[in-house]
């Protein structure tokens, strides 16, 4: 049977850009049907709905979620609260998927909340897992982090070319099985350890269809390198490139966001397809390793615990954490003070 819906009283914002306005809706089934003048429905045969000093607006899409356990948590709710009615996971080069035989997955790990263990491995396993739980319409890249560990390659700075062979495979086995394309965490273990030319082999795997997502190697002084950076390794890709979460760290960067914007319009005037998304706050958050200067993170969390029980590494951490910029890493530490 078919359901009607009136939303009336409401002040709509469409998200075409154009001016908010009063205007009433009638829904049938979950679908738009019209969207015309106050009271014009006031009389239909529906149910109604009164938005009288509210927005009415079309679900938000969160392109940039970290949210990639909680839609395999059965009905949470916590997103469509916020408005958000679609998102994007598997951001900054870790996704839950697609994950080896081990155990561990340190990458994808940390996305789980309470505990969950992995129950899939492919991406076509966890799109099953999450169906009929999620409330929000989901979507996941593939972190490059992922990538890199299902071949073995968290420990290890370098990995080989079988590695990356793998790695291509695997990426494209995942596209295969829906996912909407690769992202990458460049001031993370393991995607710090990435030199340019495995990020482009992997990008080469996308087409026209794929986001390739990048939380830049350095958001901080190397701002611009960093943009550079992703311009060169996504040049003969017709894939979207995404820069993840734009911003200029530390007080001495303030302004650098305006020297941004404006390389990336010039890019898009050459005729690239380059986006770039921000937070809706002047906060942000990060995890504790990433704090680390990245010779501290090589080997794994093992041998990064072996380093923090000798007296003498610590030291000489500390020291680099604290130490004046400019700094060949990015060090959220030193920006978090000036
Ligand atoms: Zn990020």
């Amino acid at each position: 049977m078919t359901r009607r819906t009136v939303v009336s009283g409401g002040v709509v914002v469409d998200g075409t850009g154009a001016v908010r306005r009063q205007a009433d809706l009638l829904l049938v089934d979950d679908r738009i049907d019209a969207v015309v003048g106050p009271g014009e429905l006031a009389g239909a045969d529906a149910r109604h709905v009164d938005a009288s000093g509210l927005v009415v607006a079309p679900g938000f899409i969160d392109v940039h979620s970290h949210a990639d356990g909680s839609f395999l948590l059965d009905g949470d709710a916590s997103k469509i609260l916020q408005g958000v009615t679609s998102e994007i996971v598997g951001n900054c080069g870790a996704s839950l998927a697609p994950l080896g035989a081990a155990t561990s997955h340190p990458t994808a790990d940390r996305l789980v909340a309470d505990g969950t263990r992995p129950t899939w491995q492919s991406v076509a396993d966890l799109v099953e897992a999450g169906q009929d739980r999620h409330v929000t319409h989901v979507g996941t890249l593939v972190g490059h982090g992922t990538l890199r560990e299902l071949v073995g390659g968290h420990a290890s700075q370098a990995i080989d070319d079988h590695q990356r062979t793998a790695m291509r495979l695997a990426l494209a086995a995942a596209l295969e099985s829906g996912a909407f394309g690769l992202s990458s965490g460049l001031v993370y273990a393991p995607g710090v350890f990435a030199p340019e030319s495995e990020l482009e082999s992997l990008v080469e795997v996308l087409g026209a269809e794929h986001v390739y997502a990048t939380h830049l190697r350095n958001e901080s002084d190397q701002l611009m390198e960093s943009i550079e950076e992703a311009l060169r390794t996504t040049a003969t890709t017709d894939a979207h490139v995404q820069i993840s979460h734009l911003k200029a760290t530390g007080r001495r960067n303030h302004g650098s966001t305006a020297t941004a914007l404006r390389r990336l319009d010039r890019a898009r005037a050459d005729g690239r397809t380059i986006g770039q998304d921000v937070y809706p706050y002047t906060a942000a958050s990060t995890a504790l390793t990433a704090c680390l200067p990245p010779w501290a993170l090589a080997g794994g969390t093992m041998a990064l615990l072996a380093r923090l029980a000798d007296a003498g590494m610590v030291a000489r951490l500390r020291a680099e954490v604290q130490s004046a910029p400019p700094h060949p890493w990015e060090n959220p530490v030193a920006s978090a003070h000036g």
